[in-house]
């Protein structure tokens, strides 16, 4: 348990304007060039962040509030300066002098959805559902990756790496392919399931298996990325946080840049809290809206050493050995833990956790709409149902929830649930004779239920 630090002040959102972008410590406020390598700030070892010039128009006019709105608009569409990117079209707040170096799919462009049976289930009606899971590799994740391979392109990086076994390593191996440069995801050898590596070995990446520990592999990454020259894409990078920003940016425009009263999202490593934080923080200063929606982190009851930090104001910093069935979110002690309370803090928002048996039920609730999510993802849900209990969500409130991943990210989980014989809602296979009698039965049995 260590005391938290109060991070920087509003008034320095930005560098002058017509400026180059600057990676500044979060710690102690050095800055560093935009195309420096180094993982964390060279002096203390703090988390870097990136600081961007105001956006402007081709004349250098600075744009804000409905032109930065209509310079947004305009590259969704229009065709050569255009992005069909849902992360590029919002360039000059993510990586404004990237030029000819970007690596996009596209990702982004992701849904808003509303199910009737999903407001049914969280108690809200109209509730928003902003899927991530239809990025190209089924997470939220690529929206990161896209920037931090940019980035990787843009400084001659020999390879990229991480040290993952999730979401992460599949987006670093198909951005890496499709930029032609070499990518590793270091893991502890003996200890990871090939399986949840299926698709990062699919896609092409070199799985470096550590004889060692997590923390080993982690120094190894480390040592490998200041030797050789690798780069490290590790959550803590600063550009994949820029890439981030864009769900926020891309759901208020979905909206009409009318801002919801509620934005709530699965809380891990607090990576995508922090990005939110900031994404609003830049839009307020903008113009782009006049309000911030609250934040509500959620976490797995499991895995929740930010809602014990809300709890008590965040005085301290916790750490927890985490366990959860939402394998994306099962994290003890989240990185970005000093951006994220600075998140909850600026947009009077909340944490709080669920537990496992709580967002199994989100989930096979979301799933049975047809959408369909990985475990974590449905925390949100789960949250939004719990809010509402307690009557912190009204009736009037307009809401939205992220989902960050694919049903199929977790497949295993599916099997498992839908075949348990002691779970009322399993959806178990049903065994019947050769029969087309036995087949109309079922369906008397599903008109009626
Ligand atoms: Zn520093």
């Amino acid at each position: 348990m260590t005391q938290t630090t109060n991070s920087a002040s509003n008034d320095d959102l930005f560098v002058a304007s017509g400026s180059a972008s600057v990676q500044r410590c979060a710690s102690c406020h050095v800055t560093i060039a935009e195309l420096d390598a180094a993982p964390a700030c060279p002096t203390c070892g703090g988390l870097l962040e990136i600081i961007h010039a105001p956006p402007t128009d081709a004349h250098g006019q600075l744009l804000r509030g409905d032109l930065l709105k209509s310079q947004f608009a305009t590259n969704c569409c229009a065709r050569p300066l255009g992005s069909p990117s849902g992360v590029w079209r919002f360039q000059s707040l993510v990586m404004p002098n990237a030029g000819l170096s970007i690596v996009s799919h596209p990702e982004g462009n992701t849904p808003l959805l509303t199910r009737m049976a999903i407001d049914k289930f969280a108690g809200v009606v109209g509730l928003q559902i902003k899927h991530e899971g239809h990025n190209p590799t089924g997470s939220f994740k690529d929206r990161g990756m896209t920037a931090g391979v940019t980035q990787a392109v843009r400084i001659g990086a020999s390879a990229v790496a991480c040290a993952s076994t999730g979401n992460t390593s599949a987006a670093l191996a198909s951005y890496a392919a499709h930029a032609g440069i070499p990518g590793l995801v270091f893991v502890p050898a003996g200890q990871i399931a090939l399986g949840k590596l299926a698709q990062t070995l699919g896609y092409g990446a070199r799985t470096l298996m550590v004889r060692g520990d997590f923390d080993a592999c982690l120094r190894l990454v480390q040592d490998a990325s200041r030797e050789l020259g690798i780069y490290l894409l590790n959550s803590i990078n600063p550009w994949r946080v820029e890439g981030q920003k864009t769900i926020v940016l891309e759901l208020l425009q979905q909206m009409g840049w009318d801002v919801p009263d509620f934005l709530v999202l699965p809380a891990g490593n607090l990576g995508n809290t922090a990005a939110f934080g900031k994404a609003l923080r830049e839009a307020l200063a903008l113009g782009l809206i006049d309000r911030a929606p609250r934040l509500v982190a959620v976490q797995a009851a499991g895995a929740a050493p930010f809602a014990k930090g809300f709890a008590d104001h965040f005085a301290h910093r916790y750490t927890v050995t985490a366990d959860t069935i939402a394998t994306a979110i099962r994290i003890g002690d989240p990185a970005s833990w000093d951006r994220a309370v600075r998140a909850i803090r600026e947009t009077n928002g909340m944490v709080l956790s669920c537990t496992d048996d709580e967002i199994l039920d989100a989930k096979i609730a979301i799933d049975a709409a047809g959408v369909g999510c990985e475990p974590a993802s449905a925390a949100s849900v789960a949250g939004v149902k719990k809010l509402v209990a307690s009557g912190t969500i009204q009736p009037h409130h307009r809401v939205v929830a992220v989902l960050t991943g694919h049903v199929l990210k977790d497949p295993g989980i599916l099997v498992d649930v839908h075949q348990r014989a002691d779970f009322a809602k399993a959806n178990r296979p049903i065994e019947i004779d050769n029969d087309v009698r036995a087949v109309a039965k079922i369906l008397a049995g599903a008109a009626r239920a």
